[in-house]
């Protein structure tokens, strides 16, 4: 296919919705799939010790395996620890081990406790400048539920807050103290951090919920939320025990195609939103 536009710098985002299993790992992997397989350059942080976003992009991330642990706990480069996506040129990412666990606590009595992945990014884009490798124009960071202090490194990294919400019951619920500690983060720590991106996943469009979760959203986010949704999609949960995301799993499959349109329209919206006024998300 044609290549999508990149955007005028590099768009760091972190993945964040306070409710485990609403499609966070999913989205992270497939979006950043989509804008490689649309011909640019994306990094996966995987910043859950979960390692679901590690499988998913077919990186091995056994106990030990050079990992965002060390990066942030033993100052070890991020360079040092990024692997290749297989399966999808132009697709990088660095893996999360059970080790990240203990980060959460490990970070506590840490100096700048708060910025050490901002410190590991900037670091690591100026490595590649220095080194002549091309720039990244996405970096995703998969975030783990909670809003402990490996969540809050990845709102001190980003510009850009990107929610998936899952058309279902209770979808909404938290979505206020989420926005609540964005607000504090901004105050406090990320004055630039905003939240750009809201994706409707696991839409099941004959149900009547999901059209009404879908309005509520839409009329809370008119600006932040992608007109594509992602229907539920049994390949696209297949696609990460097979080491792979769903663009390579099954390019066909309407689970590809959405993640691939919902991911061309935020490239093609990057302009735009950079020359938007800042958005400032009031909701419940
Ligand atoms: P989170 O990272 O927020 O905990 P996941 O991305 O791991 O959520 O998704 C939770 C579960 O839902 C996983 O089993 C995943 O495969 C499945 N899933 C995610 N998106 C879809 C979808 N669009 N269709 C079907 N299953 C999905
Ligand atoms: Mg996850």
């Amino acid at each position: 296919g044609r290549k999508f536009p990149a955007p005028p710098h590099t768009r760091v985002l972190t993945v964040a919705n306070q409710k485990g299993g609403v499609g966070k790992t999913t989205t992270a992997v497939n979006m950043a799939a989509a804008l490689a397989t649309g011909g640019l350059r994306v990094l996966v942080i995987d910043n859950d010790p979960q390692g679901n976003a590690s499988t998913a992009l077919g990186i091995d991330h056994p106990s030990g395996t050079p990992s965002v642990y060390d990066v942030l706990i033993n100052d070890v480069p991020l360079a040092d620890v990024v692997q290749p996506c297989e399966s999808v040129p132009g697709l990088i990412g660095a893996p999360a081990t059970i080790d990240l666990s203990g980060a959460e606590i490990e970070l506590v009595s840490m100096v700048a406790r708060e910025n050490r992945l901002l410190k590991a990014i900037r670091a690591y884009l100026a490595h590649r400048e220095e080194a002549g490798e091309p720039r990244l124009d996405y970096i995703f960071i998969d975030c783990p539920p909670s809003l402990g202090l490996l969540t809050v490194n990845a709102f001190v990294a980003a510009q850009e807050v990107f929610i998936p919400i899952q058309c279902e019951y209770y979808a909404l619920e938290g979505l206020s103290q989420l926005l609540r500690n964005i607000e504090l983060i901004r105050g406090h720590l990320n004055p630039d951090l905003h939240v750009s991106t809201i994706l409707l996943t696991m839409f099941d469009k004959r149900t009547n919920l999901a059209h009404q979760v879908s309005a509520e959203v839409r009329e809370h986010f008119p600006v932040q939320t992608l007109e594509t949704w992602i229907p539920r999609s049994v390949r696209i949960s297949e696609a990460p025990s097979y080491g792979q995301t769903v663009l390579t799993y099954d390019p066909t499959s309407s689970g590809a195609l959405a993640y691939r349109a919902a991911a061309k329209e935020m490239a093609e919206r990057a302009a735009a939103l950079a020359e938007a006024p800042r958005p400032s998300p009031s909701f419940g």
